[in-house]
């Protein structure tokens, strides 16, 4: 018999009890809505901002209903408008183009490398050939390119950079903390991310008009005052009757639950550090399949695991994934012809318009990847790539392959 994984990849750790407790007494007291606080109280939502502020090394910090909301707070902050072309890598995942179409923006795709992180050359062609002055990068899976270099190219270029930290929550490059490159970082405190709300976004930015926009934008009515890391009230004066009210406003009872886990963030970032480089020890030298490299410079969050099966058919990568799962591995896999629960790939995305990346196109059709969540342990982790190993071995060499639709004929 051949061992068969029994582990759930989407069961999370509980909330912490310090998390549970404050939610208690945020209900027990029942003001919920951020604005709703009695004379000398500070709103928890107010508190995790400061906090969350201080953890990245940020001036400003907002709290929003969820990662998707604060990358459309964000291209509204920067005022980006309707048909205005914005940029953003191709490997990425749906609420990215999803909040460039939320403002009737345009998306323009970038090819990725087969590192997982944006081509800088094809980001310059794509910028000169649509004269885009954003870009919504978005640090998927957590593979951080190189920071230096794309922020002096985006200077050059005139791009304003949100990046999208949905994966990068924690992590570094240099030492400095995802989100801390662009104009504006965006992060998601959904259960699957690193931080866990059910729902929830935070948005950070050092620049005092961006971030009262985006305090407006939320919709603070004219309770601006009350926010801690948030520039001073003669910055929302000058603004408060010429931005709209897009209300996508963080509750006290989420932020209730994510205040003690900030300072856990560390120590997640080492606890996933240690199931990745277990994945990575694992699948080293499996014939058929490459790993991706992690440069020295990234203090990478490995919350999630890819890796390469480069030059291999649809039919065989299907085989390889049909196996694993009858072994109960779930894989995700991005050159899959149908979107499948949250895969999906840019030519899915049909409201933006169509784009021939065949750079994107080789990389996510032998692209497998798969959640860390760290509720397993060293020994959990051994065993999955011990059956990845093998079962790459069986698709490798299969013969009678079941045939699959096309994945990049769409
Ligand atoms: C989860 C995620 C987001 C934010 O999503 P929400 O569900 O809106 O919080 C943004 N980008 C990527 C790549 C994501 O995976």
């Amino acid at each position: 018999m051949s061992e068969r994984f029994g582990g759930s990849f989407t069961q999370q750790e509980p909330i912490p009890e310090a998390g549970i407790a404050a939610a208690l007494a945020v209900m027990r007291h029942g003001r919920l809505h951020r604005y709703n606080t009695v004379a000398g109280e500070v709103a928890e939502t107010a508190l995790l901002e400061e906090e969350f502020a201080a953890y990245v090394g940020a001036k400003y910090c907002l709290a929003l209903a969820s990662g998707g909301a604060a990358m459309a707070c964000a291209l509204r902050a920067l005022q980006v408008k309707p048909g205005e072309p914005v940029l953003s890598n191709a490997f990425t995942l749906a609420p990215v183009p999803g909040a460039i179409a939320s403002l009737g923006a345009r998306p323009v795709f970038v090819e990725v490398t087969a590192d997982l992180t944006i081509d800088l050359g094809h980001l310059e062609a794509q910028a000169v050939a649509t004269g885009a002055k954003v870009l919504l990068l978005s640090h998927m899976r957590g593979h951080v390119g190189d920071m230096e270099a794309l922020m002096a190219l985006c200077d050059r270029l005139g791009l304003r950079v949100i990046e999208d930290c949905a994966h990068t929550m924690g992590a570094k490059w240099k030492g400095v903390a995802s989100g801390r490159h662009g104009a504006i970082g965006c992060y998601s405190t959904q259960t699957y991310k690193h931080m866990n709300s059910g729902e929830g976004g935070l948005l950070v930015t050092d620049d005092a008009e961006l971030a009262a926009r985006a305090v407006l934008l939320s919709g603070s009515y004219m309770l601006f005052a009350r926010h801690r890391a948030a520039p001073g009230t003669e910055v929302f004066e000058a603004l408060k009757l010429e931005v709209p009210n897009v209300s996508s406003r963080m509750d006290n009872l989420r932020a209730a639950i994510l205040r003690p886990q900030i300072g856990m963030l560390d120590d997640r970032r080492a606890r996933w550090r240690r199931l990745y480089q277990g994945m990575e020890r694992g699948l080293a030298g499996v014939p058929g399949v490459s790993l991706i490299p992690r440069p020295q410079a990234e203090d990478y969050v490995g919350s999630s695991f890819q890796f390469l099966l480069p030059g291999w058919e649809p039919t065989r990568v299907a085989s390889f994934v049909a196996g694993a799962a009858a072994r109960g591995v779930e894989l995700k896999w991005f050159g899959a012809a149908d979107p499948q629960g949250f895969t999906s790939r840019y030519a899915h995305w049909q409201y933006a318009a169509p784009e021939v990346l065949p750079a994107t196109d080789r990389v996510l059709a032998g692209l497998i990847d798969m959640r860390l969540p760290l509720t397993f342990g060293l020994e959990e982790v051994g065993q999955i790539a011990r059956i990845l190993g093998e079962e790459v071995a069986v698709a490798a060499s299969a013969r009678d392959l079941a045939p699959v639709a096309a994945p990049l004929a769409d």
